[in-house]
């Protein structure tokens, strides 16, 4: 098996100059609502990803919720996200200060 490299893996979040503005400016005219599930939204979500040939054209741009976008997202990525990584466990040591 070649090392090789994840075919279709360079698709990179460029975001637009401005993209801060933009957002916000999406969040208002969606009144921070989820486009999906109606929660409280505080992403903005590229209903045709840029990789599909999406722009960043506000009629393009809408408010979602962070775990509708998760979800989203990694299906657009074609993998799972390491959402779930198991934390690494770790003895809690005293904190040097309380000595
Ligand atoms: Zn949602």
């Amino acid at each position: 098996m070649p090392n090789g490299q994840w075919a279709g893996h360079n698709r990179k979040a460029t975001m637009p100059p401005g993209w801060e503005a933009i957002r916000r400016a999406i969040l208002l005219r969606d009144n921070y609502t989820c486009y999906k599930c109606k929660a409280y939204a505080n992403h903005v979500d590229h209903v045709k990803n840029a990789a599909s040939g999406g722009s960043d054209n506000s009629e393009n741009l809408k408010a979602i919720c962070e775990p509708c976008h998760r979800v989203k997202s990694s299906a657009e990525g074609g993998r799972a996200k390491a959402a779930k990584q198991p934390k690494r466990q770790r003895p809690q040591e005293p904190h040097p200060g309380l000595i």
